[in-house]
């Protein structure tokens, strides 16, 4: 008996929450952005606007950087389960545990995941009259001048962080580095020459870069960007195994009910398809995903082997944040 009432409870509770799914969503959505507006911003704005078209209504984008953006995930772990509140984060999902001691949050059991959106390569760029034209000049720069160069990061747990760790261990070297709220406030400082040497998604570098307003040195991608011809790879200038991509994705707190994560992911795979996100983001040097990584499932797989990838690797290297 009490089994039969339980399956009916349960029965309602799902025909509720279809009803809400149908409804949802009747206020706008909040997509928090774990860095100040720079890449990843560029890249959340673009795909929630595009998601906005399903839901005839827009979300809201709210910044809530932190140091390496561990903030706004702990927000949206701890936020209502109910479709209102959900997060856009990039690789650095998966390399917080093995950096942060304390992280409060698990990317493998306190969130829901919609899908996957873009793979996005970075740069290694220096202010403009930074005084080395190329890769090979930067290394022998950097090999007598090491001290006097600031290389610029967004935290501990940031994808510039990363970037910057492969290279200062790539070239076993130690630089001074700074940290900022994110990689568009650090753009600032290198572009008023404050700074030095940043590496950088090209959502962020590549108005800069063309424009001449910083140089760049190498990108991390495979092959070379069609939005950026001119720049090697690290590869090709000799960097072996220096690649790294910054994907995106977007997730939902533990617990929001399947039909609503159903229709976010169905709007994510939408504005995948969408012929203008793609050329939005391909002018940006960013690979979008195909709609069928837009999904929970693809999202669980990338994120725990991009766990089981990064963890040694950053072990290995031994830097940890408390
Ligand atoms: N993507 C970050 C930002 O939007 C920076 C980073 O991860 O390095 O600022």
């Amino acid at each position: 008996m009490k089994s039969a009432r339980t399956a009916v409870a349960a029965a309602l509770l799902a025909v509720a929450f279809g009803a809400t799914a149908q409804q949802y969503p009747t206020k706008s959505p909040t997509l928090l952005v774990p860095f100040a507006p720079g890449p990843t911003d560029t890249v959340g704005r673009v795909i929630v606007q595009a998601m906005e078209k399903p839901f005839g209504r827009s979300f809201l984008v709210e910044n809530r950087p932190s140091n390496g953006g561990i903030l706004a995930p702990e927000l949206v772990a701890k936020a209502a389960p109910d479709g209102y509140t959900i997060l856009i984060h990039h690789i650095g999902m998966a390399t917080t545990p093995a950096l942060y001691r304390q992280l409060r949050y698990n990317p493998l059991t306190d969130f829901e995941y919609i899908g996957l959106i873009n793979d996005v390569p970075m740069t290694l760029i220096a202010r403009s009259n930074f005084p080395a034209a190329n890769l090979k000049e930067l290394l022998a720069y950097l090999k007598s001048n090491k001290d006097k160069v600031a290389l610029a990061h967004a935290g501990i747990g940031a994808a510039s962080h990363l970037c910057g760790m492969l290279f200062q261990s790539a070239i076993e070297t130690e630089l001074l580095t700074v940290p900022y709220k994110g990689t568009g406030p650090a753009m600032n400082d290198l572009l008023g020459g404050q700074t030095d040497l940043m590496c950088d998604q090209t959502t962020n570098t590549t108005g800069h870069i063309r424009g001449g307003k910083v140089k760049a040195y190498g990108i991390t991608s495979a092959r070379r960007a069609a939005s950026l011809p001119d720049i090697p790879t690290m590869e090709e200038q000799g960097m072996k195994g220096f690649q790294v991509g910054i994907w995106h994705a977007l997730y939902a707190p533990k617990g929001t009910p399947k039909p609503i994560i159903d229709r976010l992911s169905g709007a994510l795979q939408e504005a995948l398809r969408d012929e203008t996100v793609k050329k939005r983001f391909a002018d940006l040097g960013a690979e979008t995903f195909p709609p069928e990584r837009g999904t929970p499932d693809a999202l669980r797989a990338h994120l725990k082997a991009e766990i089981d990838k990064w963890g040694p690797i950053i072990r290995k290297a031994g830097v940890y944040a408390d």
